[in-house]
């Protein structure tokens, strides 16, 4: 709804399991830092191998696939620990860093770098950071400290609960929430269509 109103810079999630995408996000609003499943490829050469065969030969034939060049292993796009993020996270933060004006946090145990030092590398002249969470975590600062003209300086905001809850109070806050439902109806009869299309393919 952020994107379809012009106010989403960007979602950087550490999700491998390609919601955003089935939630009909435009692609070019996504960074998908852990990879994902849509597509697979040679850990040895990096040839792309067909994701349908690499689906089919782990979960029909119980067999590791392997690339039909170089017969090293085939394994989905996801990104393992040890192993480098996408360029497109790359290319994309920086610039990101210097544009965004609030940051929302949402979901996260905010453990796993370098995604987890996102909120401490914005611009807090001018982002407010908001933390959406059932805990905690990072270097928020929900207080606020005093500076020495006894003036409170930026404090980030911290929501406790869970994200779907969080989500419903912002948009009522907004105004958003008989949108916010109309759309979320709406995704998802288009999802179980794609499903049952798919389905009738396999
Ligand atoms: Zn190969």
């Amino acid at each position: 709804m952020l994107a379809s109103k012009g106010k989403l810079l960007r979602v950087y999630t550490q999700n491998i399991d390609g919601l955003e995408v089935l939630a009909e996000l435009p692609p070019d609003k996504i960074v998908e830092c852990h990879g994902h499943f849509r597509t697979a490829a040679c850990i040895d050469c990096a040839k792309s191998a067909d994701i349908d065969s690499v689906v089919q030969s782990i979960t029909k034939e119980g067999k590791a696939p392997t690339c039909d060049k170089c017969k090293g292993y085939v394994k989905p796009d996801i990104v393992f620990f040890g192993e480098g993020l996408p360029n497109r996270f790359h290319k994309l933060l920086r610039p990101d860093l210097q544009q965004a004006d609030l940051l929302i946090i949402l979901g996260t145990s905010l453990q796993v770098a370098p995604v987890s030092m996102i909120p401490d590398l914005v611009n807090r002249n001018v982002c407010k950071r908001v933390l959406l969470n059932r805990e905690l975590v990072g270097n928020l600062d929900i207080l606020g400290k005093t500076n020495k003209q006894n003036k409170k300086l930026q404090q980030d905001i911290f929501h406790k609960g869970d994200c779907d809850d969080a989500i419903v109070t912002l948009s009522q806050l907004m105004g958003w929430d008989d949108e916010l439902q109309e759309l979320h109806t709406k995704t998802r009869v288009n999802l179980k269509m794609k499903q049952e299309q798919n389905n009738k393919k396999n």
